[in-house]
């Protein structure tokens, strides 16, 4: 159970000197309860209270982290059951599978197609995550050989070693240095043998049984001599029974705060199907109820891109409208006659807009205006794209050196605020768009400019 605000109060210094990054001790306090802020932040708690508070306020489900410095991976962190309640913390997983069993071509094509396929959406980079290394043959050589190469052509992947011998994957995670893989895994067989290694080695551990109870089971115990760090497998294999085993680890987790489930699972629709497009459906439906980690057979343009995407989309914080970033944006190769629009940053309208100028084969400048996220009739509602505020970015943001007319289009729904505009940019002559996107081809395709 969390502690409240009032409560975590009590244990703090109560000098209000605001070196925490809040001004008062109250409102520090009330952040920590609420999971905004760290309980470390304040530098004058003594290391009891840390634990006491940090132990009460942390999430229902453990945040294991993967990798190293600039290219750590987190997983779990989650604290609720539906999005909308607050938001989910740490996107599910995409991992994709090497062997020592595979050819070197093929290893070497798979580790370029996780470096070259990267797409950027809403300013974000969208890419897969980890790469399993799989034992085959368990030779400890060939497999601290992949994992070094992995290491080497793909630095920025996180790693799980997957080895039903312990000796394999210390020569796995050796080979992996600093940068922490996941172990995979502790089975009622191998358990005493992994809960060492992982020790000795430090990294998380996976805890695989053969139904959800004998997971459970495997997890108090491996908890009871002192690890932390854990994943869940709970050995389903079937859609079906994978499935309800996530959500009932979820459910248990969260709203019955049961601690031997409270870790994020790996899933593995690799071992599912033999079809891609299967493996790729199962995947989405894992990635929407709650799998930590995704081990596909394989990476390829065709099943990633749409994964990826269903993520993004789970996985945006519904307290936060998706923006992007203020700026001219050069669409089909504008130059100094190209016509200029102007829109807000809310993601999706910028999306449809640019995605319709593209459509029209129309060089054209698009101006992204801040309006933190708002779409345009509510930001103009809320006084965040008035005429005052479009002429400032207008004027700053350096249009008028790319093109020689001053003609700039706005939303046909801001028809209203021409006049004022007008006032503000005496040298601009406003002309009013299409109220609807859709419209904008044929527009653009008979612009001409007045200014
Ligand atoms: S740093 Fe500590 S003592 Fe200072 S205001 Fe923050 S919580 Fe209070």
């Amino acid at each position: 159970m969390g502690l409240t605000g009032i409560e975590i109060l009590k244990m703090l210094p109560k000098k209000n000197c605001g070196e925490c990054g809040v001004p008062t001790c109250l409102a520090f306090a009330m952040k920590v309860a609420a999971g905004q802020e760290d309980i470390g932040a304040c530098p004058y708690v003594s290391d009891e209270v840390k634990e006491k508070v940090g132990e009460a306020s942390a999430p229902p489900i453990r945040t294991i982290v993967l990798g190293s410095g600039d290219n750590k991976f987190q997983v779990g962190g989650e604290t609720c059951l539906y999005r909308h309640e607050k938001r989910f913390e740490h996107p599910t997983g995409l991992a994709f599978l090497i062997t020592t069993g595979m050819d070197d071509s093929e290893v070497s094509d798979r580790l370029a197609r996780f470096n070259g396929l990267r797409y950027d959406r809403v300013g974000v980079e969208l890419k897969a995550d980890l790469v399993a290394v799989k034992d085959e043959s368990g030779d400890e050589g060939a497999f601290r050989s992949l994992v070094e190469k992995v290491r080497q052509d793909c630095p920025d992947a996180a790693i799980i070693l997957i080895s039903d011998n312990a000796g394999v994957l210390k020569a796995g995670a050796e080979a992996c240095g600093e940068h922490k893989p996941l172990l995979y895994a502790a089975t009622p067989d191998n358990v005493d043998d992994m809960v060492s290694l992982a020790k000795q080695v430090e990294c998380p551990l996976a805890v695989k049984g053969g139904t959800i109870g004998e997971t459970a089971e495997l997890s108090e115990k491996i908890q009871g001599e002192g690890l932390k760090d854990l994943v869940l497998d709970t050995g389903a294999r079937t859609v079906k029974a994978v499935f309800e085993d996530q959500v009932v680890c979820r459910r248990a987790a969260v709203k019955h705060k049961y601690k031997p489930l409270g870790f994020p699972t790996i899933t593995f629709p690799c071992e599912m199907t033999d079809d891609s497009l299967t493996e790729a459906m199962i995947t989405s439906v894992l990635i929407a109820k709650y799998a930590g980690i995704c081990v596909l057979s394989d990476i390829q343009g065709d099943v990633l891109f749409p994964l990826l995407l269903e993520r993004l989309n789970i996985f945006t914080d519904p307290q936060r409208p998706m923006v992007v970033q203020e700026d001219i944006y050069p669409i089909n190769g504008p130059d100094e006659n190209s016509p200029v629009l102007i829109t807000c940053n809310f993601s999706l309208t910028y999306f449809i807009v640019s995605g319709e100028i593209e459509g029209s084969k129309v060089p054209s400048w698009l101006l992204i205006k801040d309006t933190e996220g708002l779409s345009v009739l509510t930001a103009w509602a809320a006084g965040k794209f008035s005429a005052d505020l479009i002429a400032q970015f207008v004027k700053k943001c350096g249009i008028e050196e790319k093109v020689k007319h001053r003609s700039l289009i706005i939303p046909g729904y801001l028809a209203s605020i021409k006049g004022e505009l007008e006032e503000e940019l005496p040298d601009w002559k406003i002309q009013i768009g299409p109220r609807e996107a859709s419209h904008l081809p044929s527009y653009l395709k008979s612009w001409q400019p007045e200014g």
